[in-house]
């Protein structure tokens, strides 16, 4: 974010409405500005509509959603919950922050989702939930994960903190599951600034999850602790936030989808690029354009892209790094290859509602310039 010259491109700016100016006005005008007041309720509800869920619980964060989706669980110690080895750091962490143990699994070198042989081999007697996420805002294969959960008794949490509006057999990411998690930090499908919701059409679950995200109280009876749980609310003025940004939801998402598809378009022609491939049964949202570069066809790594990229005034972002390489989740490389192989290759370009065909046909040319420069001898 420093030294930004005029034509500078950031991967991504939200896009806050007129709405959200006169609704949270409204808050700071009221008074009502922590986790009571009108627009919390609001916003649940219109959320839950938009995900065609009966319950929609709002969060503090994305985090907090999936913490609490594994508390209403019930997971804790000497459980098992398998979680993908190409996600964000988030998902593992809710796991380990209930005293359970993650379970790492290899993703599909297409799909970047959870590879269904691979999540197979990762069961186990202790086996209690799977974690599928909809990387970059692709739906994993639903069907066979939740096969697998079916036979095996599991629990099904939908990590879909970058899946807002994406379907898979028609049904929204978020309703699929036992329960779905969601994030609206600022770079998110919508924004609260920091923000979460879980959703669930399970009465109890959903009624757990409220429990436990204010400090585990009662609703009918207040300062009766039922058991020890967390303060999670999210605020009046992050829903009326929220609120402003569903308004337009369709919108945002229709216009991320046409940044993919003129992206895809442009690089066509390019060799060793690839994006993400989508299931036929599932339709994906474009929360970052993410490409995999191929270094052999390509001519460079992504790591030589991202430096090009960032001279020229483009910021750009590496995929997550594999989490079985990182301290809190080490384990041994052999059973994760495809998702080192995603994580290395991996990039995301600028894509954000106000993002213009012309800048996005400067990084295009930026990146074929870069393929021509780096692949003809000297
Ligand atoms: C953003 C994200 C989260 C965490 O959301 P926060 O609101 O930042 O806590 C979890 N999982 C994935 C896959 C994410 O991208």
């Amino acid at each position: 974010m420093n030294n930004q010259s005029a034509d500078f491109i950031p991967i991504s700016q939200p896009y806050l409405t007129a709405s959200a100016q006169t609704l949270v006005l409204d808050c700071l005008q009221t008074g009502w500005i922590s986790s009571r007041g009108v627009y919390v309720e609001q916003f649940e509800q219109a959320f839950a509509a938009l995900v065609g869920c009966e319950y929609a619980v709002s969060v503090s964060n994305g985090t907090a959603a999936l913490h609490l989706a594994l508390l209403a669980l019930g997971i804790g110690p000497g459980d098992e919950v398998i979680v993908p080895d190409l996600t964000f750091a988030a998902t593992a962490n809710a796991v380990l922050h209930c005293g359970a143990t993650p379970v790492l699994c290899d993703v599909s070198r297409s799909h970047w989702t959870l590879e269904i042989d691979a999540l197979k081999a990762c069961i186990t007697a202790n086996t209690k939930a799977i974690i599928p996420v909809h990387l970059y805002g692709n739906p994993a294969d639903m069907t066979a994960i939740n096969q697998i959960a079916q036979t095996h008794n599991l629990a099904l949490v939908e990590d879909c903190a970058e899946s807002l509006g994406a379907r898979y057999q028609g049904k929204a990411t978020g309703s699929i599951g036992h329960l779905g998690c969601f994030s609206f930090f600022a770079n998110k499908m919508i924004t609260t600034g920091e923000g979460g919701m879980v959703t669930t059409n399970d009465a109890a679950l959903a009624e757990k999850v409220r429990c436990f995200r204010d400090h585990g109280m009662l609703p009918a009876r207040r300062y009766w602790h039922e058991v020890a749980g967390l303060n999670y609310r999210m605020t009046n003025i992050q829903a009326a936030l929220g609120l402003s940004q569903l308004e337009c939801f369709e919108q945002f998402a229709e216009r991320r989808q046409a940044i993919e598809l003129q992206y895809q378009t442009e690089l066509a022609d390019v060799p060793g690029i690839s994006f993400k491939q989508v299931l036929p049964q599932a339709t994906a949202v474009n929360w970052l354009t993410s490409l995999v570069i191929d270094p052999l066809l390509f001519g460079a790594t992504s790591v030589q892209l991202f430096a090009f990229l960032q001279q020229h005034q483009v910021e750009c972002r590496p995929f997550f790094y594999p989490l079985h390489q990182q301290p809190p989740y080490a384990a041994d490389a052999a059973a994760f290859s495809q998702s080192a192989i995603v994580s290395a290759q991996g990039l995301s370009l600028p894509t954000f509602y106000t993002l213009t065909q012309v800048q996005i046909s400067r990084v295009c040319d930026l990146i074929k310039l870069a393929q021509t420069t780096f692949s003809s001898p000297e």
